[in-house]
């Protein structure tokens, strides 16, 4: 059975871009007489803010976009994704990191040539190498750290991987490019690699659908599926909407939301049809 779900961040209202996504994730469970989840991603405690999650719900019941099952809530998971990191430590495939971010951009700085991948400068590794005594130290001290994929470990132990997207066919992973990516912090022990992983294998997802911005990030979750060894969903990773200045809707843009849109008189058909792209 095709299962599919939308994943928003309630970080701010939905907008044309939120609702393509939508709407194609719907269309392919309906399509297939599957079913279609909503999940709210809101472990970012410092961005999402309830009332925006409680738009989504009210943006998408408007739209007429019907869910099956209850919401999942990321922020009330957290033992879960608590759990996955604690899984990977015990693999010694993650380490604490305890930098700052002027730290590793000074750091950068002082190497010169730093590789830059999918997500800006690679972090150049400092902590990586410290000893177990100078960690547990450190620890000790209550120094905030975050935890990082040893990616070079973690890669070498799953060797080639391979996903398949519905429009870009087969794509082997490249996920070392992103370097060692921070999968956890003490505050908050999920980041949105971690927790999308879980969730997707957790929710029974076959079909994962999103915005073709995170073709890239679509690595690192088949590497995590690997050393997890869940299964590898089929992907679907659509062209962004753009505005009429050819610019991605972005909320930072002012981009129309659909709550705006709804105030302005327009009338759900209308906006579907101008979220159909
Ligand atoms: N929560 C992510 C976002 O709003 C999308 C996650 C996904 O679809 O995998 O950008």
């Amino acid at each position: 059975m095709i299962v599919t779900r939308f994943a928003p961040s309630p970080t701010g209202r939905l907008h044309l871009g939120h609702a393509h996504s939508a709407l194609l994730a719907h269309r392919r469970a309906r399509e297939a007489n599957g079913r279609f989840l909503l999940r709210i991603e809101d472990i970012d405690g410092t961005r999402c803010r309830p009332e925006f999650a409680d738009g989504i719900v009210d943006d998408l019941a408007w739209l007429g976009l019907d869910w099956d099952g209850e919401i999942r809530r990321q922020s009330e998971h957290m033992d879960e994704y608590r759990a996955g990191l604690d899984r990977l430590a015990s693999m010694d495939l993650v380490y604490p990191c305890f930098c700052t971010r002027a730290e590793i951009r000074a750091e950068i700085e002082r190497s010169g040539a730093a590789p830059h991948g999918p997500e800006g400068p690679l972090y150049p590794g400092t902590c990586r190498s410290l000893s177990r005594d100078e960690r547990e130290a450190r620890i000790a001290q209550g120094k905030p750290h975050a935890l990082r994929l040893d990616m070079a470990r973690a890669c070498e132990d799953v060797g080639a991987l391979h996903w398949h997207d519905r429009r870009h066919g087969d794509r082997l992973a490249a996920p070392a490019r992103f370097g060692d990516v921070v999968l956890g912090r003490k505050e908050t022990p999920a980041s949105y690699h971690l927790a999308v992983t879980l969730d997707d294998a957790l929710q029974g997802v076959t079909l994962v659908t999103r915005g073709e911005d995170l073709l890239d990030a679509t690595d690192v979750h088949r590497l995590l599926q690997a050393l997890f060894r869940l299964p590898t969903p089929d992907y679907e990773h659509h062209p962004l909407i753009l505005d009429a200045e050819g610019r991605r809707l972005a909320k930072r843009d002012n981009a129309p939301t659909l709550h705006s849109l709804r105030l302005a008189g327009r009338v759900p058909a209308e906006v579907r049809e101008m979220a159909a792209g």
